[in-house]
């Protein structure tokens, strides 16, 4: 046996003590060793299996980890996937977002210096973020920041709180004064600790502009783009302060368009507007650009001259601005013309405060007007005292209606001829309570620009009604009676119906009445006055142009009129018969009329001279201290001649 026994052969051998060199000693020995051998394989059999089966059972079991960890492994990597997509898609969208977006991102650091802006700032703004980075915040270089919304801008950043929408205009170099809008956030670290803000910005210049022009809409009148009354007061009181700091003087002009009105009502307001247009831009090229040219609303503009109160300087002002105001105006092809009365004030003097020197103006501005108009008025102590009266005589007028203070007079008029009484006119009179008997003269123009004149004229025209129904009941014979009618009056549309309406009230023919209307009526809106006397013609009312020589208008004219009367007026007859030029006006006037089928009245006669002279021109009937005074309607029933029995009834 030359080759080395197995281990395991040669443990056995030296178990059972045998050499493995000799020979086994006996049979039993033998048999043992065979035993033994035999043994050793079904242990080493055993062995194997069992190692065989143990590693079959590990494998198996590595081989369901694996497979488990596999699907584990898949489902992560599909999640890390999926994560992945989304995430790669919000970032995409937040970064179009942000590019595409006119809005901006930026940062700050801890010290609030800009770290970062996206794309949009320069866009938006124009602004480089490279001017910016490294910058502190915005708001020191900013304007345009309300002084409260500043300080609570800066409380919320020292408090580290959220900021929402900080308007401001941003005036860093290279920008065009763009006006952006800001929101931002703390960032806090994990443990706490500020790490700067982060957050967003918008332009809103746009928006800013459009609030701009809002607010200068508000500022500023629409239809002669004037600054209106919101701005003028603004700027009164701001130059006010300055002249109360400074110790300097203005001058506030008043100025009212006359007889606007009229032309408002009678054109049109579509011609009213041109007119204030036309007028509006005049006053502005007049007047120095440091001068403040407003419209307070309807015809009332004012002025704020800042620099002189020197009265002729000022006066020189205001006769310019008068004459600007007096050129023709062409509206709808024809020439119009409208003047206009300026009161002045002046501070210090005429006032302490806005309200006081606006309001003194104002009544120098009426004070104008009543002397005459197309004039211009200081401010004065004694002035206020006569605008004061002005105003309560106004509201004294408003009260005499209810107060039943107004009465008529009447004025016979007599045939030239004979002297028999041809007709009558109804003169207006008010018996004001302290100042006694007033006269048209003292209070026709305040009703006409307050508009009492309507609610009065329907008082006069009733009152005549009801005068003459009371005379024909009392059986006198009444001959027909005029009634004056105003400009205002004749631009209503509901006259006609009015006239019409009294008449039938009393019972009475449209004879009964005659209409007087100056010729001024007839000129400054012809068509609409035609209208309304074509209504009156056709109900039976008899028409007579009143003051006929003092409106510039032909006879011939006034014969597209259905007038059947003209009333020459007094200052013609006041120079009669000596006034060569008085002689032959009344002359032409009463032969014209005639041949045009007119009856002459003359108003004003005083002396029997007049009388003759007219008489012999053929002058149909006068009118006169002569052949009477204006008077109570009872002392006229005395010339009232008392009618036949029979006709009673009517
Ligand atoms: P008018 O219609 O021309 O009336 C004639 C005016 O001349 C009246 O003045 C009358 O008193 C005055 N008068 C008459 N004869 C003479 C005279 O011989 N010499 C002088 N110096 N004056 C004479 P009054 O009553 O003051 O009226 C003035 C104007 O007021 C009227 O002028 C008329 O335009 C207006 N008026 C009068 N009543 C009314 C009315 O009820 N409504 C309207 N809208 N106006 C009226
Ligand atoms: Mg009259
Ligand atoms: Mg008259």
């Amino acid at each position: 046996m030359g080759e080395a026994l197995h281990p395991l052969l040669a443990r056995q051998l030296r178990r059972l003590g045998l050499d493995e060199a000799a020979a086994p000693a006996d049979d039993q020995a033998w048999a043992c060793l065979l035993q033994r051998v035999a043994r050793a394989y079904a242990e080493a059999e055993q062995d194997r299996y069992l190692l065989e089966r143990s590693q079959e059972i590990a494998s198996g079991e590595m081989a369901e980890l694996y497979a488990a960890l596999q699907a584990e492994r898949d489902l992560l990597e599909a999640r890390v996937r999926e994560r992945t997509d989304a995430l790669q898609l919000s970032q995409g969208r937040l970064s179009s977002l942000v590019s595409l977006s006119s809005d901006w991102i930026w940062e700050q650091d801890d010290t609030l210096r800009f770290t970062y802006f996206s794309e949009g700032l320069k866009q938006a703004t124009g602004v480089d973020p490279a001017q910016l980075l490294g910058k502190r915040r915005l708001l020191d270089s900013v304007v345009d920041v309300p002084p409260d919304v500043a300080a609570d801008h800066e409380r919320r950043v020292t408090a580290r709180l959220p900021f929402r929408d900080l308007v401001y205009c941003l005036g860093a170099p290279g920008s065009r004064g763009a006006y952006i809008s800001v929101s931002g956030e703390p960032i806090f670290a994990a443990d706490g600790s500020f790490k700067g803000y982060r957050g967003v910005g918008r332009d809103v210049t746009h928006q800013r502009l459009a609030e701009q022009q809002v607010l200068k809409l508000a500022r500023y009148d629409g239809l002669t783009g004037l600054p209106n009354r919101t701005m003028f007061m603004d700027e009164l009181e701001r130059t006010l302060a300055l002249a109360r700091r400074h110790g300097t003087a203005f001058a506030l002009f008043f100025i009212d368009l006359d007889r606007f009105k009229n032309i408002n009502d009678s054109l049109g307001h579509g011609a009213g507007d041109q007119l204030l247009t036309v007028m509006a831009a005049r006053l502005r090229g007049l007047l120095r650009d440091s001068d403040l040219v407003a419209r307070l609303g309807g015809d009332e503009f004012v002025v704020l001259l800042d620099g002189t109160v020197d009265a002729a300087a000022l006066a020189h002002v205001a006769r310019k601005a008068l004459a600007a105001i007096a050129e023709p105006v062409l509206i709808e092809q024809r020439s119009h013309q409208v003047t206009g009365s300026v009161g002045i004030s002046r501070y210090p003097d005429d006032g302490a405060d806005a309200a006081a020197l606006l309001k003194n103006a104002d009544a120098a501005m009426y004070l104008a007007k009543d002397s005459g108009k197309n004039t211009f008025q200081f401010y004065t102590a004694q002035l206020a005292a006569q605008s004061a009266q002005q105003f309560a005589l106004e509201s004294d007028l408003r009260a005499a209606l209810q107060r039943d203070e107004l009465l008529l007079h009447f004025q016979p008029k007599v045939r030239a001829g004979d002297g028999a009484l041809a007709g009558m006119e109804a003169l207006l009179r008010w018996q004001h309570p302290q100042r006694g008997l007033l006269a048209p003269g003292a209070f026709i123009t305040l009703a006409e620009d307050s508009g009492l004149i309507l609610p009065i004229g329907q008082w006069v025209l009733s009152a005549a009604c009801r005068q003459i129904r009371g005379w024909r009941d009392a059986g006198l014979q009444v001959p027909r009676c005029a009634i004056n009618l105003s400009a205002r009056q004749f631009v209503t549309d509901t006259l006609v119906d009015e006239v019409a309406q009294a008449l039938a009230a009393h019972g009475l023919q449209a004879d009964a009445l005659e209409v007087e209307i100056t010729e001024s009526v007839l000129m400054s809106d012809p068509q609409r006055a035609n209208h309304t006397l074509q209504g009156l013609h056709a109900l039976g009312v008899r028409i007579a142009i009143d003051d006929f020589g003092t409106g510039y208008s032909s006879l011939a004219y006034l014969k597209r009129f259905p007038a059947q009367t003209v009333k020459i007026d007094r200052s013609f007859v006041k120079g009669l018969p000596l006034d060569r030029d008085d002689a032959a006006i009344t002359q032409a006037v009463i032969a014209m009329a005639h041949s045009l089928g007119l009856e002459v009245v003359a108003e004003g006669v005083e002396t029997q001279a007049q009388l003759d002279f007219l008489r012999r021109l053929g002058c149909d009937e006068v009118q006169g201290y002569l052949p009477g005074r204006p008077v109570p309607a009872a002392k006229l029933q005395a010339r009232l001649t008392s009618r036949q029995a029979p006709a009673r009834a009517a």
